[in-house]
């Protein structure tokens, strides 16, 4: 066990048989009531890694010949020792494996990033309005996040469990943004053509 739980009063550390009790305890040292709930992970015994050696009759690890091979990637097949073992859900792979496949973005489990097409659309339809560029620009940014909203749709791998809902709410939002720029500009030349004079023409 590497860690405690710490009086919030004194931070004296409690004893372990004060864990995840019913009722409220007198602290030992302060006597303040404290009531200590904590994860299983805690109790947890963590097993040693330090890798065993090896005598002759034993294979090796990979990576380090002095040590037992304990296990085989289940990816290459390279012989592991307890220390070059990473358990990843059911597998057991090498750090050559893990490496490998963090690269290759199509695993799941390995991706710790990922594009939010979603969250781009939106910024490109909300930032234009917000500084006045909608004004000139505004077509060009409402078509350029309708094409954003229609890669990302099947392209957009989240890590965790996203609705969609940004997604329709982009894409609502270029129609109308575009729609309402081709208005705009409608609106002005329409202005300027029927009263010339108060434009200065
Ligand atoms: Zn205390
Ligand atoms: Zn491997
Ligand atoms: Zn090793």
């Amino acid at each position: 066990m590497s860690a405690g739980a710490f009086c919030p009063i004194c931070h004296r550390l409690l004893a372990t048989s004060q864990w995840n009790l019913q009722d409220f305890t007198a602290c030992p040292n302060c006597q303040a009531p404290t009531r200590t709930l904590v994860f299983p992970a805690m109790v947890k015994p963590t097993s040693s890694v330090r890798p065993e050696p090896r005598n002759e009759t034993e294979a090796g690890c990979f990576f380090h010949n002095n040590s037992r091979a304990e296990n085989v990637c289940s990816s290459c097949g390279r012989f592991l020792c307890s220390l070059c073992t990473l358990t990843f859900g059911s597998q057991k792979l090498c750090p050559d494996c893990i490496y490998r496949r963090r690269r290759q973005s199509s695993e799941p489990l390995f991706r710790d990033q990922t594009v939010l097409f979603d969250n781009i659309a939106l910024l490109l339809l909300v930032v234009p309005v917000l500084c006045l560029v909608y004004i000139y620009l505004g077509l060009i940014f409402s078509g350029f996040a309708l094409a954003i909203v229609i890669i990302g749709w099947r392209q957009q791998r989240p890590l965790v469990p996203r609705s969609g809902y940004r997604f329709v709410l982009a894409a609502a939002l270029s129609v109308i943004e575009g729609v309402g720029w081709i208005a705009l500009v409608w609106l002005v030349v329409w202005l300027i053509q029927s009263h010339p004079t108060d434009f200065g023409l």
